[in-house]
C-alpha cells in the first residue's frame, strides 16, 4: 500500500522526537496509556447504553507485554478503536490537543527542552523510543481493522487486516542501542512497573503486565537445598485510585502538581490546590486549582472554561461550564459526584438541581481560598493577581455589577502611598479624618498619573491615590460606586470634597479673570474656575458630569464617530506667575492676554492626553 506522507507541520515536531536528546523520555508510556485510557473511557460510557455490547466496567483492561526477543513492547487497549479516517486524521496530523499545544510552546521557547516533561506530548513521543511503531486497530461499530504503520519521517501506511476484538494494539519496536543510549530499560518488567507507579497510578482500568517471578518448587520445599523455578503471573501495576479519591493526607503536593500538569496540559506550578469532599444532601469530591499563569490562550475565544465532571468515575464530559463561574473561570480541576445520573444529556446537566448546589458550593471554596491567600501569603496573591486580577475587575463590571459584593475584597490597586499594590480595605483603614472619598487616577502608567497636575492637591494633603492604569479598572471602580461607604472619586473630578480657602476679596479679582478666560475659550470649555488642586501647574482640565476623560478615549478609539465627549473644566492656578501675567496683560494688551489663554487651555489639553484642536495655532502662540 501507498506510504501517506505525515502533514508538514507533523512531520516537524515527529523530527524533533525522533532525534529527541531530551533525558525523560520515559513519558512516552504515560502518553500512550493514558491515550488507551481516553479510549477506554469513550467505549465505557458506550457500554452504558448499548447492551449489545456485553462488557460491563470490570472488563475494560490495559495490557502491556515486554518481548526482549524481538524488542518490542506492546501496549493493548480494549477501548474504542479507530478506523480508517481515525488513523489518518489522528495519527497522520497533529491537530490533536496534547501534540498541538507542545508544538506551539516549542516554536515559542525552542530552548526550553524540559517542557516535554510537564505536557502531554502525545502519541508521537513514541518515536523517542521507538524505530518502528505498529498500531492494529478495530473500532467500535466497524467490520474491517486496519495496521497503521510508520518507521518516523518517511510517513506511514495503512492496510487492512484481520483482528476480531475492538480495540487498539500498538507495538513499540525498541531504537537500537547506541554507545551513548540503551533502549533495553524500557522492556525491563521492574523499570516499566516503576514508570506505571510514577505516571499512571491513577488511571482508572486495570494495567496489566504478565510479570516474570520466581517461587520455590513445591517438591524442594521441605529440603535442605530449595530448587526455583520461574513462573509468570499476570499483575495490576496501577492503584486505579484516582488522586481525588485518595485521602489529601496521602497525597503529596508534588504529586497534585504533576496531576495538574499532565491533566490540564498547564506549565506553570500552581498557586493553590483545593481537596474537597462533601456529603450530604449532595455528595461529591473536587480537586480543584488555581494557576499562578494566565494560559497563553487565557483571552481568547479558544479558552474554555470548566470542570472536569465525572461520574463515579467515569468522565460524563470533559468541560463542564457551569460548575464555575464566569469570575473565576481560571480555575481548572475534577468533580466527581455520584449523585448524577450516567447518560445525562447536556441540556439537563445545565438545569440539574445537584449541580447548582455544587457549583455554588465550589463557588464559595475558591472565594475563601482567595481570601485566606490573600491574608497570608502577599506574596503568592499579588503572583495570582498579577495572572488573573483582570479577570476579577471583569467579574466585578459584568453581569450590571451582580458580583461585586463578593469580588470587591479580592481586588488590588497600586497606591500613590504605599508604592504597592493595596486592597480597598486598607485604603478605607488608612483614610484620614477629614478625607471624604476615595481618590484614583487614570492613566497609562504610574508614570503619567505621577505627572498629573489633578493629583498634586491630594499628594499635598497626603492622600492616598489609587492607580487605575488597566483600561477596565476606572469602569471596575465606577460599577463598584462605593466602598464600605466611602464614594471613590477621580482625581480629575471637578469637586474633590475639599474645603475652599479662598476670601471675598480674592473672590472678586478671581471672578473678572475666570469670566475673560472663559469668553475667549467660548464653548471650548464648560466652566473656568479658580483651582483647588494645582500647586505647580498653571492649569489642568477636569470632567464634570458623568462622562471622563478615559472613557471619552475609549469610546471614540473603539468607535471615532460616538461623540462622546467629557464637559471640560479649565481650571486655572490663581497663584502661579502665568496665570498672574495674563491677569495683567488684561489690562495692558487684552490681545495677548487672549493668547495667553489659548496657550494655557492647550498646555491643559495636552497634559490630559487630548488632542489639540488646532494644534497649529499651539505652536503659532507658543513661539
Ligand atoms: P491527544 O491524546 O493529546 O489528543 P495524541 O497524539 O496522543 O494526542 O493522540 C491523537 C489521537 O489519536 C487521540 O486524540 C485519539 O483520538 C487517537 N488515539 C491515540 N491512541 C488511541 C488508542 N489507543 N485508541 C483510540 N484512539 C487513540
Amino acid at each position: 500500500m501507498a506510504k501517506h506522507q505525515f502533514k508538514s507541520e507533523s512531520k516537524r515536531l515527529l523530527d524533533l522526537m525522533i532525534n529527541s536528546i531530551y533525558t525523560h523520555k520515559e513519558i512516552f508510556l504515560r502518553e500512550i496509556i493514558s491515550n488507551a485510557s481516553d479510549a477506554i473511557d469513550k467505549l465505557s460510557f458506550i457500554a452504558l447504553t448499548d447492551d449489545k455490547l456485553g462488557m460491563t466496567r470490570d472488563d475494560f483492561k490495559i495490557y502491556i507485554r515486554a518481548d526482549k526477543d524481538s524488542r518490542t513492547l506492546t501496549i493493548t487497549d480494549n477501548g474504542i478503536g479507530m478506523d480508517k479516517d481515525d488513523l489518518e486524521n489522528n495519527l497522520g496530523t497533529i491537530a490533536s490537543s496534547g501534540s498541538y499545544k507542545f508544538k506551539q510552546e516549542m516554536e515559542e521557547k525552542p530552548e526550553d527542552i524540559d517542557i516535554i516533561g510537564q505536557f502531554g506530548v502525545g502519541f508521537y513521543s513514541a518515536f523517542m523510543v521507538a524505530k518502528n511503531i505498529t498500531v492494529n486497530t478495530k473500532k467500535y461499530g466497524s467490520d474491517t481493522a486496519y495496521c497503521w504503520q510508520s518507521s518516523g519521517a518517511d510517513g506511514f501506511t495503512i492496510d487492512e487486516i484481520q483482528k476480531d476484538t475492538i480495540g487498539t494494539e500498538i507495538i513499540l519496536e525498541m531504537k537500537d542501542n547506541t554507545d551513548e543510549e540503551s533502549y533495553d530499560e524500557f522492556l525491563e518488567q521492574y523499570r516499566i512497573q516503576g514508570l506505571i507507579k510514577k505516571y499512571s497510578d491513577y488511571i482508572r482500568y486495570p494495567i496489566v503486565m504478565d510479570m516474570k517471578k520466581s517461587r520455590v518448587k513445591e517438591e524442594t520445599k521441605d529440603s535442605d537445598k530449595p530448587e526455583y523455578e520461574e513462573y509468570t503471573e499476570a499483575e495490576t501495576l496501577n492503584s486505579m485510585v484516582p488522586i481525588w479519591q485518595r485521602p489529601k493526607k496521602d497525597v503529596t503536593q508534588d504529586e497534585y502538581d504533576r496531576f495538574y500538569n499532565e491533566k490540564f496540559f498547564a506549565m506553570d506550578k500552581p498557586v493553590r490546590t483545593i481537596v474537597t469532599s462533601v456529603e450530604g444532601v449532595v455528595t461529591y469530591k473536587a480537586l480543584l486549582y488555581i494557576p499562578s499563569a494566565t494560559p497563553y490562550d487565557y483571552y481568547t475565544k479558544e479558552y474554555k472554561k470548566g470542570l472536569q465532571l465525572y461520574s463515579s468515575g467515569v468522565l460524563i464530559t470533559e468541560n463542564c461550564e457551569e460548575l464555575v463561574p464566569e469570575h473565576f473561570r481560571f480555575v481548572k480541576g475534577i468533580v466527581d459526584t455520584a449523585d448524577l445520573s450516567l447518560n445525562i444529556s447536556r441540556e439537563m446537566l445545565q438545569h440539574d438541581r445537584h449541580l447548582l448546589t455544587i457549583a455554588q458550593n465550589l463557588e464559595k471554596k475558591v472565594k475563601n481560598e482567595l481570601t485566606a491567600m490573600l491574608g497570608s501569603n502577599r506574596e503568592d496573591y499579588e503572583k495570582f493577581f498579577k495572572a488573573f486580577g483582570r479577570q476579577l475587575k471583569y467579574g466585578v463590571v459584568s453581569d450590571y455589577g451582580m458580583h461585586k459584593e463578593a469580588l470587591q475584597d479580592l481586588l488590588l490597586f497600586y497606591s500613590s502611598t504605599e508604592k504597592k499594590n493595596v486592597t480597598l480595605a486598607e485604603y478605607v483603614d488608612r483614610m484620614k479624618e477629614d478625607q471624604k472619598f476615595i481618590y484614583f487616577a487614570t492613566g497609562e502608567s504610574s508614570a503619567a498619573i505621577d505627572a498629573l497636575p489633578q493629583t498634586e492637591l491630594l499628594r499635598s494633603k497626603g492622600f492616598e491615590i489609587l492607580y487605575c492604569t488597566d483600561d477596565v479598572d476606572e469602569f471596575t471602580l465606577q460599577t463598584l460606586g462605593q466602598y464600605k461607604d466611602k464614594k471613590f472619586c477621580s482625581a480629575t473630578n471637578d469637586d474633590l470634597g475639599i474645603e475652599n480657602e479662598e476670601t471675598e476679596e480674592d473672590k472678586k479679582t478671581n471672578d473678572a479673570l475666570l469670566t475673560f478666560v472663559k469668553e475667549t475659550l467660548g464653548d471650548k470649555v464648560a466652566e473656568v474656575t479658580a483651582s483647588k488642586k494645582l500647586v505647580s501647574h498653571p492649569v489642568c482640565l477636569t470632567a464634570k458630569g458623568g462622562i471622563s476623560f478615559e472613557m471619552e478615549k475609549y469610546f471614540n478609539s473603539v468607535q471615532p464617530d460616538s461623540g462622546m465627549k467629557a464637559q471640560r473644566v479649565l481650571e486655572l492656578n490663581m497663584n502661579h506667575s502665568a496665570v498672574k501675567t495674563m491677569q495683567s496683560l488684561i489690562e495692558s494688551d487684552i490681545d495677548k492676554a487672549k493668547k495667553y489663554a489659548e496657550v494655557l487651555y492647550s498646555q491643559a489639553l495636552l497634559i490630559a492626553g487630548l488632542p489639540l484642536e488646532n494644534p497649529s495655532e499651539y505652536t503659532d502662540t507658543s513661539t
